[in-house]
């Protein structure tokens, strides 16, 4: 199967990202407004071009954690509302401006400074302020009154929108989600009856779409796994999913050598393998510089000639050796999946955390750029 020049590469089916988004689009109904997360790099998917693509399926709002995140999406023409979701107001000013990125503020301590700054641009800045509903971790504590005071004390910026996090989205053997929407809406509308009554309010990831915790979506959710086809499993007693998506990338590693070893033998650093029998085995061109973890030494799989076979010894820095003993066809210039699947044989990014001790997430995000991006 010749389809690159690579030696690793990922390929991402467009109508795989574009599906899953219209399935967000589809259980949320058209009067919620979608923030498609594109932050770091689309989980590893290429931002500027999930981005456009999801331009094109009607997205207008894409959200980011920093802003040179949001900048890059810019340049490459990007027209939609661009949030900056976890970054240092002090240092972004000059770009919020002119980029026209939407700042998320999260400490009404970076307001006067920030309102400082927009007094000298022509139009009021827009921002979304965040909540700290109960996850611990960036957003304002405040009061209501405290939080109406702050911003009647900041002419030159206006809140646009309203925001919050979950800690434990897919945890539903505890309340704490639900504590956190009681938080959020009593805020939200103690600020309504203060006057303060911004178009936005968010606070559902992809996990409160996926089972339907319609309270929590308000007008405005932020996908970012669904968009990559991926839903956490729910611990307790959670409603049904309403949401169907696919994974929409498929990672690839060329075989640089197949050779055969006898038994006892031992594979890679350390020997961490010895092998048991006469054993075929192929060295491909990715290691963990490509962000196949390393935790996968001796432990993770790969697909070859559509099948499931075992890493063998440790995953170097730039190589990770199979064993292709029941793979005839594998030979040198061939490839295998990592991610994806193959005739029956499938393993995808939870699969592959699973085995490293680690979550989809950090799979996806840590496909090293190095590894090259193909569009199909
Ligand atoms: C990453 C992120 C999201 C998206 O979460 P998913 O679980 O990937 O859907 C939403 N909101 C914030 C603040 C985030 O940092």
């Amino acid at each position: 199967m010749e389809t690159t020049p690579y030696r690793t590469w990922v390929e991402i089916s467009r109508e795989q990202i574009a599906r899953n988004y219209r399935n967000v689009r589809a259980a949320v109904g058209p009067d919620v407004e979608i923030a498609a997360v594109v932050k770091s790099d689309a989980y590893g998917h290429g931002a500027v071009e999930v981005s456009r693509i999801l331009e094109r399926e009607g997205a207008r709002w894409f959200a980011v954690s920093t802003a040179e995140e949001g900048i890059a999406l810019r340049r490459a023409g990007i027209a939609a509302d661009i949030l900056v979701m976890a970054d240092s107001l002090p240092f972004i000013q000059e770009s919020l401006a002119e980029f026209r990125l939407t700042p998320v503020v999260h400490a009404l301590e970076d307001l006067p400074a920030l309102d400082e700054f927009a007094a000298r641009l022509a139009a009021p800045l827009k921002f979304h302020l965040k909540i700290d509903s109960g996850m611990g971790r960036l957003g304002t504590r405040s009061s209501a009154a405290t939080i109406a005071y702050a911003l009647a004390a900041a002419p030159h910026v206006a809140l646009d929108g309203l925001m919050s996090h979950f800690a434990s989205a897919a945890d539903y053997s505890t309340a704490r989600s639900d504590k956190q929407v009681r938080a959020f809406n009593r805020l939200s509308a103690d600020l309504r009856k203060l006057g303060v009554n911004p178009a936005h309010r968010h606070m559902s990831g992809t996990t409160p779409i996926a089972y339907a915790r319609r309270e929590a979506w308000h007008n405005m959710v932020r996908p970012g796994h669904a968009l990559y086809g991926y839903l956490s499993m729910a611990r307790g007693d959670a409603p049904p999913r309403i949401l169907e998506v696919a994974p929409a990338i498929a990672w690839k590693a060329r075989v640089l050598a197949v050779k055969d070893l006898p038994a006892g033998a031992l594979v890679g650093y350390g020997g961490m393998f010895r092998t048991e029998r006469a054993t075929r085995i192929a060295i491909l061109g990715a290691g963990y510089a490509d962000g196949l973890p390393h935790r996968l030494s001796n432990r993770g799989n790969a697909i070859a000639g559509g099948k499931l076979v075992p890493i063998l010894g440790a995953v170097s820095m730039d190589l990770t050796t199979i064993d292709v003993t029941d793979c005839p066809a594998i030979a040198p210039g061939g490839c295998v999946t990592l991610l994806g699947s193959e005739g029956e044989a499938s393993i995808n990014a939870q699969e592959m955390a699973r085995m490293a001790g680690t979550i989809s997430y950090d799979v996806l995000c840590g496909i090293r750029t190095r590894v090259k991006r193909v569009y199909v």
